[in-house]
């Protein structure tokens, strides 16, 4: 039977525990598995290289990115960088310029020292892309809506170039989750998450997600999972399996959240700029809604200075201040001090990530109690830089 998205986070082979009736994925806490014949070994012999709960939330992921096997890893970077593992000495890698700030630190101080070649390219301008392709270019890497400026790449069209020149594509597809958007649908070759964000979604654990679009590639990151060995424990994918099933209700609530607060900063005097593919200002606005069935909820926006920047998150009360994102809570994190403080000043300039930016994650406060909150804040800025001035 043919279900929707939200329906199948509930009905998938692991729904009912065959042996027990559980509802719940049985935890499969053991390192090994004895062995019942002396040389025909069963389906799992040592958890690093498979355990049943793990294999759960890998079944499942891959069921809901619409590939053919999941791999699941102790983080997103994790994940990142074992995908990134399929890479050879003497490969050249063609990069969104503004990825994630662990993603830049991974591609330019360590692949590049084991031979792996980068250039970073603003994704979003086709003709930028077409002019990076080298000789040697074997993966096209995207993150789309970029972090933290909220840019949006075309991934269909990337994707076919990368097929031109028989590269791959990776697509970081965190910020939306398969719920939003399915780039193995568009084209890619393998989607990498940050579990730890909205799919687990309670700011409980750090855990790491790929899922490859055929067979081929299936064998060849199993086999680096396996070799590289940075894989999610038990424990931790029971917790990303528990936080799956209200994926739906809490990205649908903080999505309308997040449209809403948008539009309130958008009209707001003291804000310069948001930056939310969801609003029509957005320059890939259009773009956007092709390819993904919503905006997301993670923004951001920003102030005149650092110092407004410093009046409000004094006295804006409702979200944390802490780095991450997708969380129940909102979050606030300042990038420049936080996801990209791996990344020199002049670098998060050049990529348009300015001292007064701020990212904000919408959890499941109500939303005019947010509206409020800011409202008090960004009074205070007024008042305060008013008595400065
Ligand atoms: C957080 C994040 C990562 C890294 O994931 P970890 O789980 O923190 O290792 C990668 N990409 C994006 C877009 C992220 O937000």
């Amino acid at each position: 039977m043919d279900v929707t998205f939200q329906t199948k986070l509930h009905h998938n082979d692991y729904k009912v525990d065959q042996e027990t009736g559980a509802l719940s994925t049985p935890l499969h806490h053991t390192s090994t598995f004895h062995q019942f014949d002396f040389d025909s070994f069963g389906k799992f012999d040592y958890s690093r290289s498979g355990n049943p709960t793990r294999e759960a939330l890998e079944s499942i992921i891959a069921e809901l990115e619409g590939g053919v096997a999941g791999f699941a890893f102790a983080s997103g970077m994790a994940a990142i960088s074992t995908a990134l593992l399929l890479l050879s000495a003497g490969d050249h890698l063609l990069i969104s310029e503004d990825v994630y700030g662990g993603t830049y630190r991974l591609v330019s101080e360590v692949l590049s020292r084991l031979g792996v070649e980068h250039s970073f390219v603003d994704m979003a301008n086709l003709n930028a892309v077409r002019q990076g392709i080298r000789p040697n270019t074997k993966a096209f890497y995207i993150e789309t809506p970029s972090n933290p400026t909220m840019k949006v790449t075309d991934i269909g069209a990337v994707a076919a170039l990368a097929k031109g020149v028989g590269a791959l594509t990776f697509v970081d597809n965190t910020f939306l989750t398969p719920q939003l958007q399915r780039p193995l649908d568009l084209g890619a070759d393998i989607v990498l998450h940050s579990a730890t964000k909205f799919l687990s979604g309670h700011s409980d654990v750090v855990a790491g997600l790929a899922v490859v679009k055929n067979k081929d590639l299936a064998k060849r990151l199993g086999f680096l999972q396996n070799s590289f060995g940075a894989v999610l424990g038990a424990q931790d994918c029971w917790l990303v399996l528990r936080g799956l099933k209200t994926l739906h209700v809490r990205l649908a609530e903080s999505q309308r959240s997040a449209q809403k607060m948008a539009g309130y900063l958008e009209s707001h005097p003291l804000i310069k700029a948001v930056h939310y593919p969801g609003l029509k200002s957005h320059p890939q606005y259009r773009q956007h809604k092709s390819q993904a069935s919503g905006p997301g909820a993670v923004l951001s926006f920003e102030l005149g200075s650092v110092n407004e920047l410093k009046i409000f998150l004094k006295h804006v009360k409702l979200p944390a201040y802490a780095v991450s994102l997708g969380g129940v809570e909102s979050i606030l994190s300042y990038p420049a001090k936080m996801s990209h403080a791996a990344m020199p000043a002049a670098e998060r300039q050049k990529r348009g990530i300015s001292d007064g930016l701020i990212r904000l994650s919408v959890g499941l406060e109500q939303v005019d109690d947010l509206i409020a909150d800011f409202e008090q804040a960004l009074g205070q800025v007024k008042v305060r830089s008013l008595k400065l001035a």
